[in-house]
């Protein structure tokens, strides 16, 4: 009856920044948000790996 004390344990952070690397370099970039995560690379690809970016 007693077994809840762990409950607190379970919440992860999940408005903290994300970091998002590149798989075809050594770039990376650091959002708030997953969808401004998802713009960087893309704009990273458009720019430096524009053949990646076609494809994606
Ligand atoms: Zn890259």
């Amino acid at each position: 009856m007693h077994g809840r004390h762990c409950a607190r344990r379970g919440r992860q952070r999940s408005e903290g920044p994300l970091t998002g690397r590149c798989e075809h370099c050594e770039w990376y970039a650091i959002e708030r948000s997953h969808a401004a995560m998802v713009k960087s690379y893309q704009d990273h690809l458009r720019e430096e790996h524009p053949d990646a970016w076609v494809r994606a």
